[in-house]
């Protein structure tokens, strides 16, 4: 039995990813501190004999026990909201937590994925964006402390792959969604969910013209697992090139909830990317992979996730006085 460790297990995609892995038939570690995390997305695991959590700071020594034959290292906070309160974290996890890990699988003779982002490209100036474009990223900005922590791990993954020859994949995550989300995690498809449930007028940063490209949590964990098995060493976007401008993506949201509520227009906050849409050709060429679920069905099935919460999950409002991230 195939032996993986999975970092940032209680979020919403190590969450889905220790799901896929035990379903494949593998032994799973789950590893998390719970900064941005929730106990509740792994509870339904915690009695399985193929599962194993350990509570822990990826920032600090790891040690497992025995064979290790994989490592995805997912652990960080993801939503703009999220590593602007915890700036300090998002950087260490991004550098020593991937620094850790890349040791652990160097000794343990692991192949080793990284979870990477389209925030790698910062705000594009080449449309769609494809794997050998640079990027556009504000070192100093407050989106910085995420942007150059992801491109800093993907240096140190091929650093190690170069001169360590461990065997490593880099997924370029775009903008996924559905059910396991948090709610109040500040990010566009829980916040709008969220304000139409409770009755909130939903909230469109700047005139709602930038553009985003929405990939359903499934295809987004196929297109992981194919390329953790695939032989490829450089980076591979994986989304759903289907792009929405965020005013329209509201009107979408009004109509899928019917909520009576309008649109209200907040300032953009600092550095937002403008445009952003996944060029998948390489995908589709490397792993045969390309997304199935459409927004419209996989909204439906995120709504209705969100639509089970507790009225005090859907009241609990942590970001409600967060305001450095607007301008
Ligand atoms: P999430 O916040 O739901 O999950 C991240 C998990 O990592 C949380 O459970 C958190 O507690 C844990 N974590 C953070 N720091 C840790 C540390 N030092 N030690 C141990 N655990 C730690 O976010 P997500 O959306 O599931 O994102 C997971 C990964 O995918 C992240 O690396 C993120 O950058 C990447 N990603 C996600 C998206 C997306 O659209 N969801 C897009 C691009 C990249
Ligand atoms: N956004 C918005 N209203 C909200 C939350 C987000 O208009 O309540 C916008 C945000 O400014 C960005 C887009 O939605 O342009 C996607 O934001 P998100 O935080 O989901 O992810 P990002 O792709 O920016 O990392």
């Amino acid at each position: 039995m195939s032996k993986v460790l999975i970092t940032g297990a209680a979020g919403f995609l190590g969450s889905h990813l220790c799901d896929r892995f035990i379903k494949e038939g593998y032994q799973v570690i789950g590893m998390d501190n719970f900064i941005t995390g929730d106990k509740k997305n792994i509870d339904h695991l915690l009695s399985n004999p193929c599962f194993e959590f350990i509570e822990h700071d990826v920032t600090e020594f790891v040690h497992i026990d025995g064979d290790l034959d994989y490592i995805l290292h997912f652990a960080s906070p993801a939503s703009p909201i999220d590593y602007l309160k915890i700036p300090i974290q998002t950087l260490k996890v991004g550098s020593l937590g991937t620094h850790n890990l890349l040791g652990l699988a160097r000794v343990k003779k692991a192949r080793m994925l990284i979870a990477s982002t389209s925030e790698v490209y910062g705000d594009p100036l080449v449309h769609p964006q494809r794997e050998d474009y640079y990027g556009n990223v504000n070192t100093i900005g407050p989106r910085g402390v995420y942007d150059e922590a992801k491109r800093f791990q993907e240096s140190m993954t091929m650093a190690y792959h170069r001169f360590h020859s461990v065997e490593t994949r880099i997924v370029r995550i775009f903008n996924t969604y559905g059910p396991r989300m948090r709610l109040n995690d500040g990010r566009v498809i829980p916040a709008f969910m969220g304000q139409a449930l409770r009755g909130e007028d939903l909230t469109v940063f700047g005139d709602g013209s930038q553009t985003r490209s929405f990939c359903y949590i499934d295809d987004q964990i196929e297109g992981i697992y194919r390329l953790l098995l695939s032989d490829y060493v450089e980076p591979v976007n994986i989304g759903n090139p289907h792009e929405i401008s965020i005013k329209d993506f509201a009107e979408e949201i009004i109509n899928l909830t019917g909520t009576t509520q309008k649109i209200i227009y907040k300032d953009l906050p600092i550095n937002d990317p403008m445009q952003r849409q996944p060029d998948i050709t390489l995908a589709k060429k490397l792993l045969g992979w390309e997304p199935r679920v459409g927004r419209e069905a996989g909204m439906k099935l995120t709504f209705d996730y969100f639509k089970g919460l507790t009225e005090e999950e859907l009241y609990k409002s942590e970001h409600k006085d967060f305001t450095g991230y607007i301008n």
